[in-house]
């Protein structure tokens, strides 16, 4: 496909979609109705079309009795380690080997005109972003995941958390289902903001941002000072009208999920002349320029408190007036500080 039709590249190759990012129509005074229709395929499909099928699927192959559930053993707790990690390698390998190892597209709708391997940092293990990166998803992301799950599900088995059946509460359960997404949206929002600030960044979330170039093993490259609250989005079932299925699929949004930030292509290729657009961009950004776009969008969060970033050069612009109001403020504050 020709991309140069859908944007340009700069002279480092970093390409920049033409179109700037679009506010969630549902956050837009006075409410379009139509632009609110257009908006929802988009946001179905594929991705939160997919953690739907994945919850399904765990639903009915993975996830014991629940008589199993009411103790904690190895034998389940250990399986379902072992599938949260198969099924996440898999996930992100996909994506990894066809875009990154076979390169099928190129260059094309890449974001950042380097891929990783081309740029080895001394700050990863072993030299390599993808290995490090690696190892942080399963020894710290799908541990934490794995934790809270388990945990969440035996509070659900022993009664210890209400278990909603969709025949008594179709109504609470479907609003539920239906604030999934928003929820993993604010709940990363508020842990996101929090772990910017110094020291956390520094002891904490810098891990992730090691990663400027992201690809798909970036997306759960985490400290564990990180993974436990991201995936601690399940403990507002402990609060909500839920069952255990609602609370896997608010798991599969945070773990397979995290993947749509991370991508680096700003449209994937489907044969020759086909393509679909991966809402990559908003976190890619935030990973290049760190304090823009602590969310995807999804909530006005980053517009109302002056974060948001379209991906134009009129945002650039505004960024870097921010930046330098910001810099003027600390340095006024430092010579304050020596008188
Ligand atoms: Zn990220
Ligand atoms: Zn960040």
């Amino acid at each position: 496909m020709d991309d140069t039709l859908f944007g340009s590249h700069n002279k480092r190759g970093d390409f920049r979609p033409n179109e700037a990012l679009k506010p969630t129509p549902l956050w837009i005074k006075p409410l379009d109705l139509k632009k609110i229709l257009q908006w929802i395929p988009g946001y179905l499909f594929p991705w939160n079309f997919l953690w739907l099928i994945s919850a399904v699927l765990y639903w009915e192959l993975v996830i014991p009795e629940k008589e199993v559930m009411q103790t904690f053993s190895w034998g389940w707790i250990f399986n379902l380690f072992l599938v949260n990690g198969l099924a996440i390698t898999a996930w992100f390998g996909v994506f990894e080997w066809q875009l990154y190892h076979r390169r099928n597209q190129g260059k094309r709708f890449k974001y950042n005109g380097l891929f990783p391997a081309e740029k080895p940092m001394e700050y990863f293990w072993f030299n390599s972003q993808n290995i490090d990166n690696y190892l942080r998803v399963i020894f710290s992301s799908v541990v934490a995941w794995t934790l809270i799950e388990v945990l969440m599900l035996w509070g659900f088995a022993n009664g210890n958390i209400p278990w909603l059946v969709f025949a008594d509460s179709p109504w609470q359960l479907a609003l539920v289902f239906l604030a999934v997404p928003f929820i993993q949206e604010a709940h990363f929002y508020c842990i996101h903001r929090l772990i910017h600030i110094e020291p956390l960044y520094k002891w904490i979330h810098s891990i992730h941002h090691n990663s400027i170039n992201p690809s798909p093993w970036s997306s759960l490259s985490m400290h564990p000072g990180e993974s436990l609250p991201y995936f601690g989005v399940a403990l507002w079932h402990l609060l909500l009208p839920s069952n255990p299925f609602l609370m896997i699929y608010q798991l599969h949004q945070a773990s397979f999920g995290a993947i749509v930030g991370h991508i680096g292509f700003d449209q994937i290729e489907i044969g020759k002349d086909s393509s679909f657009k991966t809402h990559a961009y908003p976190h890619y950004l935030h990973h290049k320029y760190f304090d823009v776009n602590y969310s995807d969008g999804l909530l006005p969060f980053d517009r109302l408190f002056g974060t948001w970033h379209d991906g134009t050069k009129e945002s650039d612009k505004a960024m870097q007036e921010r930046f330098k109001k910001r810099m003027a403020l600390n340095n006024q504050n430092v010579q304050r500080g020596t008188e």
